[in-house]
């Protein structure tokens, strides 16, 4: 089995180059962005684009890629205008993700100030993604640190989004800096397996199909998403190993998006050892 190990490499240059960086660091996954984090309207990809990637892939080996979309995109804004740009942004990027071949989308949940109206324009926005996004794609979405006003930092809360809408393009990228941040303590094997129990019982296991590895800076339940390197902040090395070495979750794409690039081969090299392969 080929473990599914990577990390958030750049896209500068062009999209093929994150899977080429990617290659250089030892990773047999890639997270990306398929356009600029920061831009409402980026440009569809072309034809030659996406035959540049299509060959990086095969020239790579790497086959599995998530994206990542935009951060400005808020689902759940209480701006009328800024939810309906999140929305056309992030079907383009369910577009291009098809395109590409590309079968995760990782996604923010939003915010809003008010609670359960955040989680219900999220829930419309969601429901007519899924009505009117291409084939082959699936929503990631992301657990939160909950920080300020934003949604999904419980499973709770991903629960009331699957009963409202039980389809299964809807997947989960559990993030374990941001899960420890929103209370959930993954460092014994005791504490670990009461989330995973808990996790099972909300949302179910099989919706959880990528991992974000990062450390986290700020303390358990501080509700402060602050990412740091693989074994050397609040979060610690053993839950790293407790995610590895996990039989339900060892086929899944597991991505670093820790805070300095030039040190990704040491934290990717902290996880190979960990997971023993
Ligand atoms: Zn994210």
């Amino acid at each position: 089995m080929q473990r599914l190990i990577g990390a958030h490499t750049s896209t500068a240059g062009g999209l093929q180059n994150a899977l080429y960086e990617g290659k250089q660091l030892n990773c047999t996954a890639v997270q990306l962005f398929t356009a600029s984090p920061r831009q409402w309207k980026p440009n569809p990809v072309s034809a030659e684009q996406i035959e540049r990637f299509l060959q990086a892939r095969r020239e790579t080996g790497i086959e599995c890629v998530v994206s990542h979309a935009a951060y400005l995109i808020n689902l759940a804004s209480p701006d009328s205008e800024t939810r309906r740009k999140s929305y056309e942004a992030y079907l383009a990027e369910l577009r291009r993700c098809a395109a590409l071949g590309i079968r995760y989308a990782v996604v923010h949940m939003g915010s809003h100030p008010e609670f359960e109206t955040g989680m219900q324009l999220l829930i419309e926005n969601l429901r007519q993604l899924l009505a009117e996004m291409p084939q082959g794609v699936c929503i990631a979405m992301e657990t939160m640190a909950g920080q300020g006003s934003a949604l999904c930092y419980r499973f709770e809360h991903f629960a009331q989004i699957l009963e409202a809408l039980p389809d299964e393009r809807l997947v989960i990228c559990a993030d374990s800096c941001h899960l420890f941040a929103a209370g959930y303590d993954l460092r014994t094997a005791e504490t670990y397996e009461a989330v995973w129990q808990e996790f099972d019982r909300l949302v179910g296991l099989s919706r959880l199909q990528v991992w974000h590895l990062n450390d986290s800076k700020k303390p358990l339940g501080s509700r402060v998403d602050r990412h740091e390197h693989i074994g050397e902040g609040e979060l610690g090395a053993n839950a790293f190993r407790l995610i590895l070495n996990d039989p339900r979750f060892v086929r899944l794409p597991m991505l670093i998006e820790t805070p300095d690039e030039k040190r990704f081969a040491e934290d990717l090299a902290k996880l190979w050892e960990m997971a023993g392969d």
